[in-house]
């Protein structure tokens, strides 16, 4: 009977379930016909002790007088530990020499004025000890050697020296040094990177289509390549950033995660974007915030308020998360917090098709739908959730809205 059986069992399920595809493009249509089968299968947040667990700020994508940003080092880092940063990574752009913007009056950089360090011009902005400021150590934080790599999609390349800029070979480089090489070399010395303002709207960048997105996160492992800006606080350079991010998640999760990151992208103290990323340590150290970096133990906030960084006491208060809790048994996911008006829940997007051109649309792609509001997720019954679930904690006072956002779970139906 087995032989009679499993061939018909086999059309059946081909015939029954026809939009079901292998490969990254698959979405399946008839999954809201069984959501009971829901599993989280990918929890980011599982190693977290709530009880002690401790929330430090971190500011990744931030530019000083090294490269085009219009602040010295020490001021940069002094400002951020006053505003209660602990975690801090200086990526200036590896192709942009020191001093390429300097503010009238004033007389530039630290350096090139001198005694220069010896690898100047420097790929990345590292030791801090270099460029007239105290070592991380010594103020009670945790720095992170890194660049902003900017011959191509401009690229977050954390705890490595790399960069291009020492090799004073642009021009070459330009035409034969890819994106690829890039992150190849990212990896070869054992750092981290994540992409930055995918959609970003200026005249000397040409978008890229979202397939180009899922090429480079199908042949970059999440090892290296861990994930995406999905807020840097510029609305004019991040159009459709959590539309990419939710059509990369409903790609590629539950298996390879892309974790969101939310940075200000500082050039300037007096227009800091309130977008940060928020790491969750059992106390602080390098290794410790490594770490959470590459298992997604963090979460991430966005104001669409600017402000002066300096002004600490004027930057915006966001919705907090005290836990999130996952329990498997009564299938719901739970996240406990303050100062939010609305906890939404959102998956995949209606569809995983472009409706609009990318390279003049700023929402050329569905963002995921909300297939819940309010604090506890009954996942099971829950219809719509494929592939991962995210959190978005949002509160508005009328003019501006301010936004937390957990990084997805994976969740499957197997
Ligand atoms: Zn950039
Ligand atoms: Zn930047």
């Amino acid at each position: 009977m087995k032989f009679i059986i499993q061939p018909v069992a086999l059309v059946f399920a081909v015939s029954f379930f026809p939009s079901i595809v292998p490969g990254p493009f698959a979405v399946d249509a008839h999954a809201e016909d069984r959501p009971e089968e829901s599993k989280v299968v990918l929890n980011p947040y599982a190693t977290v002790d709530w009880e002690s667990v401790e929330h430090h700020k971190a500011a990744l994508h931030v530019h000083t007088l090294q490269s085009d940003g219009l602040h010295m080092v020490r001021e940069v880092v002094h400002t951020y530990r006053d505003a209660g940063f602990t975690i801090l990574a200086l990526t200036d752009h590896d192709q942009v020499g020191p001093n390429f913007r300097v503010p009238e009056g004033e007389k530039g950089s630290y350096y090139p004025k001198g005694p220069r360090p010896e690898n100047y011009p420097a790929n990345t902005t590292w030791p801090w000890t270099d460029y007239g400021t105290e070592a991380p150590e010594e103020l009670g934080m945790v720095g992170i050697q890194g660049a902003e790599l900017s011959f191509r999609h401009h690229i977050n390349s954390l705890f490595t020296p790399y960069g291009t800029q020492g090799d004073y070979v642009i021009a070459r480089r330009m035409r034969t040094h890819g994106e690829d090489d890039q992150l190849l070399h990212v990896k070869a010395t054992d750092g981290l990177a994540f992409i930055n303002h995918p959609g970003i709207d200026a005249g000397w960048w040409e978008r890229k289509p979202l397939k180009w997105y899922v090429d480079l996160f199908g042949e970059h492992s999440s090892d290296y390549l861990i994930g995406m800006e999905v807020t840097n606080g510029n609305p004019s350079w991040e159009k459709y950033d959590e539309g990419l991010w939710d059509q990369l998640l409903v790609r590629f999760m539950p298996e390879r995660p892309i974790w969101g990151f939310g940075t200000d992208d500082m050039h300037r103290m007096e227009d800091y974007h309130q977008s940060h990323t928020v790491f969750l340590l059992d106390g602080l150290s390098k290794e410790g915030v490594r770490e959470a970096m590459e298992t997604g133990r963090f979460y991430f906030t966005k104001s669409s308020r600017r402000a002066d960084l300096r002004q600490t006491e004027k930057l915006d208060e966001f919705p907090a998360i005290e836990r999130i809790d996952v329990d498997e048994a009564a299938g719901t996911i739970t996240i406990h917090g303050s100062g939010y008006d609305t906890i939404k829940w959102i998956s995949a997007p209606q569809s995983t098709e472009a409706r609009e051109d990318y390279e003049t649309s700023n929402q050329p792609w569905p963002t995921g739908r909300v297939v819940h509001e309010g604090e506890i997720l009954d996942y099971r019954d829950t219809p719509g959730i494929e592939h991962f679930v995210r959190a978005e904690l949002f509160r508005g006072d009328g003019e501006h809205v301010h936004r937390t956002f957990t990084n997805p779970m994976g969740m499957s139906r197997k």
